[in-house]
């Protein structure tokens, strides 16, 4: 047998493939990866099948098709009051994940710091190792995951080539907040430190809170990557599409990388995804869809030993369980699985170093009787 020597010894298996798996096995409720157990809009269906039909299955432009970059154009333009260039500023990728490795593959060189904030998206940290590079986290911890910008000052050094950014967050469900972003203006003022902003939850925001996305603030945009998913969008994260936006000369060197990674993505999909966009309410009615479930979940949750935390976006509900017991969080999240029935993600599996709050994720992604079978077998706790 022929070995390779492991580029990333340290890692394994993502959690999210790990529980959905358990899950399986033990035919519990699935809460732990985060994806819709209902169907995205025919409507949408209808348009991408549409296109097959018409002989739309040969390959996109490389960057992506313009129709559909422009369309996001508009939508930043209105949105965020922000100018991206279809042409130049703006790149169709196969997901989110794709358009943060691309990103990282066209900046980070050995030696290169990134610094992070944890509880962080498990892609992140691998992906800055594989290329060479530094993980330096900044560790937030419950109930409120704030940020302290003088103590991220500190991760600072001569080496800090990027910071990677995610509101809302996933796995806290937490958001920044203009302060946030006035400390982040402050702090990287007169650095060529670059930004990864992954924004893939930006129209899942509740209770009136406004998307701080990175591109509403010049001085920022001009050092950022911006990344989004039509997954979170489309409710369909199977069609593994998104997209990054980046001043002219970054995402040159970006499609330098996504050129010889996947060339282009999907092409019916993009024109069905083209079609659909033009009616906003698509996207602009998510919050209040997603907030109606995580109101009616968290109401549930509310009659179990489980201790709420606060969430003001994405659609994942966290938990503390601190008070009840001293258990390891991947041994709760497993006894949930195996006795109780119900899926859930441990939040250690966000930490580059061992860090257990003892905090459990949900997803709420999921029709309201899924929901509700979940809490009922949660009461048992
Ligand atoms: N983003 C999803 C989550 O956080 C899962 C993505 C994946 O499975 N890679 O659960």
């Amino acid at each position: 047998m022929i070995s390779i020597q492991s580029k990333l010894p340290h890692t394994d298996t993502t959690i999210f493939t790990v529980m959905s798996k358990l899950a399986e096995e033990h035919h519990a409720i699935n809460l732990s990866q985060g994806f819709p157990d209902y169907d995205c809009d025919p409507k949408l269906l209808n348009f991408v099948t549409d296109a097959m039909q018409k002989g739309f299955n040969q390959y996109a432009p490389m960057p992506g098709l313009l129709h559909l970059r422009e369309l996001i154009a508009e939508k930043v333009s209105d949105l965020y009051d922000a100018i991206y260039h279809p042409d130049t500023e703006i790149t169709i990728t196969a997901g989110g994940t794709q358009a943060i490795f691309t990103a990282l593959s066209a900046c980070i060189n050995p030696g290169d710091e990134v610094i992070i904030f944890e509880p962080a998206y498990d892609c992140y940290a691998p992906a800055i190792r594989l290329l060479g590079g530094l993980v330096k986290s900044y560790e937030m911890a419950p109930p409120t995951y704030a940020i302290d910008w003088e103590m991220v000052r500190k991760l600072f050094s001569a080496n800090t080539k990027m910071i990677i950014l995610n509101s809302p967050q996933n796995p806290t469900g937490c958001i920044l907040s203009n302060a946030d972003i006035k400390a982040l203006i402050k702090l990287t003022k007169e650095t060529d430190v670059l930004i990864l902003s992954d924004e893939v939850y930006e129209h899942i925001l509740f209770d009136e809170h406004q998307h701080q996305s990175i591109a509403r603030y010049p001085e920022l945009q001009e050092r950022s990557f911006v990344v989004a998913s039509f997954g979170k969008l489309l409710h369909a994260t199977g069609w593994k599409l998104g997209y990054c936006l980046a001043p002219q000369q970054m995402m040159k060197e970006f499609r330098k990388v996504h050129q010889f990674n996947v060339f282009s993505v999907n092409t019916p999909m993009q024109m069905g995804i083209a079609n659909y966009l033009k009616d906003k309410e698509t996207y602009l009615g998510l919050s209040a869809f997603f907030q109606q479930k995580r109101d009616f979940f968290r109401t549930l949750l509310m009659e179990t030993k489980l201790n709420l935390l606060p969430c003001n976006g994405s659609y994942f509900q966290c938990v503390s369980y601190a008070h009840l017991n001293q258990e390891k969080d991947i041994d709760m999240a497993t006894k949930l699985v195996k006795e109780f029935g119900v899926a859930s993600i441990p939040v250690s599996a966000f930490y580059t170093r061992n860090v257990d709050h003892q905090v459990l994720r949900f997803c709420f992604a999921k029709k309201q009787e899924t929901l509700e079978r979940a809490v009922e077998r949660l009461m048992n706790l």
